[in-house]
């Protein structure tokens, strides 16, 4: 089968791998549509040594059931299914609330699919049963994959924020996890003020529902959201970049009271705690990626509400592309790009 893989320092390749079973509790996925994730560009970018460059990346796999493994009880060939990229041992608390990225019976059989485990960047691939998520009918495969994981993680740090038609929220970053959040928030009613460095993202933002964006590179963000909101502040902030100056933008930009999440990883953080947290009695989350759960209320809500995810694909690609689709994502001025297969 042809797949792809991270040779380290920003090389990449698509090869040919071997064909794969599906062992016990398994099932064979034939791929639909992988997504590509700001996050699969830290390891994109990692020298050869600090990543595993024979495994097939891609942690927004959704396909369809192709084989079963023996054992396999629940699901039956042509399910249509999102994974959830992480297999834990199954019986822990964490495990079965759904948030296997969680385990705390770690060993052999913790996986991540699209880094210590192969992913979605190819044709099949081989998941733990209990890692399907099933789809509405309504979402599309394309539209699965980001719900796999950048949408979903947006999707549960909204939740954890009480997002509502009351709101005003600041959302830093409009990378394919903040436009995914702009274009939840202004579903669930609130007026989003979208933030980021680049204008192509920005008019994305605005065609994603943003009522007011904010281009950091020419103005003070944290003053300019203070402008558009009578000098208060957003009621609650999303920090979807990963860098330590919008995590604490993030919550200088909000109101007393206020509330501010941390989706985006790596580095740290600066405050000055009592102006910044302490005085403005903020309320601070992280949230890292989702459980199966939260992903299918994730499905369910884009769903119901008609929400038009894929306006949000900028490129569909055929795995042959991958490389190329990488060096461009790598600009990070994209919308979403999607590894599609027939
Ligand atoms: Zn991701
Ligand atoms: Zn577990």
């Amino acid at each position: 089968m042809r797949g792809a893989r991270f040779l380290g320092d920003r090389k990449a390749e698509v090869t040919d791998f071997p064909d794969v079973e599906p062992g016990p509790n398994e099932v064979l996925i034939k791929t639909r549509a992988s997504g590509m994730c700001g996050s699969d560009l830290h390891a994109y970018r990692s020298p050869a040594a600090e990543i595993n460059t024979e495994n097939r990346p891609g942690h927004e796999p959704c396909g369809e059931v192709a084989a079963l493994g023996p054992g396999v009880t629940k699901a039956r060939i042509g399910d249509r299914a999102m994974i959830h990229h992480y297999e834990g041992c199954g019986h822990c608390r964490f495990c079965r609330e759904g948030y296997q990225q969680l385990c705390s019976n770690r060993g052999p059989w913790t996986k991540y699919y699209g880094g210590s485990a192969h992913g979605g960047h190819g044709e099949y691939m081989v998941v733990h049963e209990s890692t399907l998520v099933p789809m509405p009918d309504a979402i599309d495969y394309d539209v699965g994959s980001m719900i796999a994981c950048g949408t979903s993680t947006a999707w549960l740090a909204l939740e954890k924020l009480q997002v509502s038609g009351r709101d005003i929220v600041a959302i830093f970053g409009q990378g394919p996890v903040g436009v995914a959040g702009t274009m939840l928030a202004a579903e669930m009613g609130a007026r989003v003020i979208a933030v980021d460095l680049s204008d192509e993202r920005l008019e994305l933002a605005t065609k994603a529902g943003a009522w007011e964006t904010v281009n950091a590179s020419n103005v003070d963000s944290v003053e300019a959201i203070r402008e558009l909101t009578g000098g208060e502040g957003a009621h609650a902030s999303l920090e979807a970049v990963g860098a330590g100056p919008t995590r604490k933008q993030a919550a200088q930009a909000c109101r007393v009271f206020g509330r501010s999440a941390l989706v985006g990883e790596r580095g740290d953080a600066t405050y000055d705690a009592t102006p910044d947290i302490i005085h403005r009695h903020l309320t601070l989350y992280g949230s890292w990626t989702v459980s199966k759960f939260g992903m299918e209320d994730c499905a369910n809500f884009i769903a119901d509400h008609n929400i038009p995810m894929a306006s949000l694909i900028e490129r569909r690609v055929n795995i042959e592309d991958t490389v190329e689709a990488y060096e461009y994502f790598d600009k990070q001025t994209s919308g979403k790009m999607v590894i599609t297969f027939d």
